[in-house]
């Protein structure tokens, strides 16, 4: 299965694909993440991410479309990927459905996990994250058991510097702007599902495995 998570900053397509891809057995491609691993390692690929998500902005299409090309382009996706964070633009939609006509393959579902806009302030403020796995938390709804230790792996939780209200207002805007419009964009081409990300955790996994033809509770 080929697959695409979309929905707006902290609508839970991170917390949601921790899950799916165990279920399953796709990699896990989040563009996110590969930055914030960039940044960590300190590449020039992450120096110039970081000047745009520091302030809330998408990272240029061609370097986003560049590294997706890199990843979906390995052996372990021959099979599926689950895609969480990407596309974000249309130009990106667009390149993504080139690289797989290229592939002589085509995605199979695209899920919007829709929220709405007044909760995802909460959750994004509220949001921490594991230093060592990157498993995400909730100061409320989804917290650790014992406070800021990762339940995973031990690893200690922080804030994204990107979870500051300031700039997860700007970035709300940047998701209506750029990346809402992919809504319309798949449902024309039939591919789109829509989840409804505002219940407990759980449910949100089960719409999900219902909207994929999956038979788990
Ligand atoms: P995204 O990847 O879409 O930005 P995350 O999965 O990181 O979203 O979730 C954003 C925040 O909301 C996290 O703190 C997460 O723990 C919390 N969260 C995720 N799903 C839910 C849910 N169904 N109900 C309440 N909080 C949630
Ligand atoms: P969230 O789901 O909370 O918005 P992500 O971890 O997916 O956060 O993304 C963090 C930041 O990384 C974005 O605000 C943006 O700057 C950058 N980024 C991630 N994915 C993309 C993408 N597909 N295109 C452009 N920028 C991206
Ligand atoms: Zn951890």
């Amino acid at each position: 299965m080929k697959i695409v998570l979309l929905g707006a900053p902290g609508a839970g397509k991170g917390t949601q694909a921790e899950v799916l891809v165990k279920k399953l057995f796709l990699p896990h491609i989040s563009t996110g993440d590969m930055f914030r691993a960039a940044i960590s390692a300190g590449t020039d690929l992450g120096l110039e991410a970081k000047s745009y998500m520091d302030k809330g902005q998408l990272v240029p299409d061609e370097v986003t479309v560049g590294i997706i090309k890199d990843r979906i382009s390995q052996a372990d996706c021959r099979e599926g990927f689950l895609l969480d964070g990407f596309p974000r633009t249309l130009a990106q939609a667009e390149a993504l459905d080139t690289l797989l006509a290229e592939m002589k393959t085509s995605l199979t579902a695209v899920l919007n996990i829709s929220v709405p806009a007044d909760r995802l302030i909460t959750r994004l403020t509220g949001r921490r994250m594991c230093r060592q796995c990157g498993a995400i938390y909730h100061l409320l709804y989804n917290a650790p058991q014992k406070e800021n230790v990762c339940d995973v792996c031990g690893g200690e939780l922080y804030q994204r510097s990107d979870d500051k209200e300031e700039t997860v207002r700007n970035r709300l805007k940047v998701y209506e702007t750029q990346t809402a419009p992919l809504i319309a964009y798949y449902q024309e081409k039939g591919l789109l599902h829509e989840i409804n990300g505002d219940q407990p955790i759980n449910e949100v996994m089960v719409e999900l495995g219902q909207a994929l033809g999956q038979k788990w509770s």
